[in-house]
């Protein structure tokens, strides 16, 4: 199969606004724009860089995850469409040097656009790859020409969600006492962290780079959990802050906690498990919902909003829009995820906010 008959079997049914494909000889590399839907506003989403064995793979991940925007998006209210890009590598790239050029290749295709797509970074992107990406392109979206780091801002919007998620599981959204669980210390679960020592959690955490999962708990009085006994460790809230995929048919029975609330993407297997966890009694926090603090914080600097305690107010938001969807899945007697996706459904239905 040639690359160009895969990306046909890939874009076959898509139904996205379409996809910028462009392949980049010094390097190798394909370079995929997905403009999924711009109901709400100006595409936005973050550009990912890593290698792929195959640029189709390269293609699903951009689509797929311009549609997580498109979600992301309508959940919050916020007046952006979804999009995504990806420059599939087909090797690490040999240096500084060949990445800014390949990012200033990048650049000129974005401009292309003509504004039709904004970005900043994502897996694989740095806050300086867009910095520079900034001074040679008029599409990133942030404020300056040195967009901030999103995980301080992800990580504020999680703990507003698993706030929700404790009033909701235990009619008492107070954090002091509860014993929580930070699947990852990176850059999102380790802010997480000092911020829920900080209101008192006992905090247990876990990491596969085991130095840094003991540097954080020795720094914070937290336990140190070994990867292997994660998710079976009894906790109240276990806070995914890692990688995607942990919650599926093999982990959910071992599960030994209340809530599931953390920043990872796409962290069900499949769709059903949201079901799964819901028929063992387990709240679980959508995580397009609970980490959309670092793309509400971006995006509403982008649109000229300061840093500043109204900000904090909105990302502390993400726990009201969660402690609605926790209130419609019971209502409805479904999952959240359900209730999440039934809502996004509604704001693209209703089209942009006048707000
Ligand atoms: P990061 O790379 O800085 O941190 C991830 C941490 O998880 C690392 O310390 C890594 O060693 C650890 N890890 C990896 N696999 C693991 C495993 N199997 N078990 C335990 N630990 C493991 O990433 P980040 O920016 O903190 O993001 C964390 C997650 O949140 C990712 O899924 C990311 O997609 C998602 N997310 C991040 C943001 C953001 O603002 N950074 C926004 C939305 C979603």
């Amino acid at each position: 199969m040639t690359a160009t008959t895969g990306f046909a079997g890939v874009l076959e049914g898509w139904r996205g606004r379409g996809v910028v494909i462009r392949h980049d000889p010094p390097t190798g590399a394909w370079m995929f724009v997905a403009l999924h839907d711009d109901t709400l506003g100006r595409l936005v989403g973050g550009t990912r860089m890593r290698v792929y064995g195959r640029p189709e793979d390269g293609l699903v991940d951009a689509m797929r995850l311009a549609e997580g925007m498109t979600r992301k998006w309508a959940v919050l209210d916020l007046p952006f469409g979804g999009g995504k890009a990806v420059i599939a590598l087909n090797r690490p790239l040999a240096g500084e040097t060949e990445r800014r050029e390949l990012l200033a290749r990048y650049g000129a295709l974005l401009d292309t656009l003509q504004g039709a797509f904004g970005t900043g970074e994502d897996l694989g992107t740095t806050p300086e790859d867009m910095a520079f990406l900034a001074s040679v392109s008029r599409q990133v979206v942030g404020p300056g020409a040195a967009p901030p780091d999103p995980g301080p801002y992800t990580a504020l919007g999680v703990l507003a969600g698993i706030k929700a998620a404790l009033g909701h599981a235990f009619r008492d959204p107070v954090v002091q006492g509860r014993r929580i669980l930070v699947q990852g210390v990176g850059d999102v679960g380790r802010r997480l962290a000092e911020l829920l020592v900080g209101e008192g959690a006992e905090l247990l955490v876990t990491d596969i780079d085991e130095a840094r999962a003991a540097a954080v708990a020795a720094e914070l009085a937290g336990t140190v959990v070994s990867p292997s006994e994660a998710l079976s460790t009894p906790c109240e809230v276990l806070a995914p802050c890692a990688v995607g995929g942990v919650l599926h048919a093999g982990s959910i029975p071992s599960l030994r906690c209340r809530v599931v609330a953390g920043s990872a993407n796409n962290q069900l297997g499949v769709p059903a498990d949201a079901e799964s966890l819901r028929a063992r009694g387990i709240l679980y926090a959508p995580d397009y919902v609970i980490n959309g603090g670092g793309a509400l914080a971006l995006g509403r600097m982008s649109l000229g909003e300061p840093d500043g305690p109204g900000l904090r107010r909105r990302l502390e938001g993400i726990g009201d829009v969660l402690t609605e969807i926790f209130r419609e899945a019971r209502e409805r007697d479904v999952s959240p995820l359900e209730a999440a996706e039934e809502r996004v459904g509604r704001i693209l239905a209703r089209g942009p906010s006048s707000r």
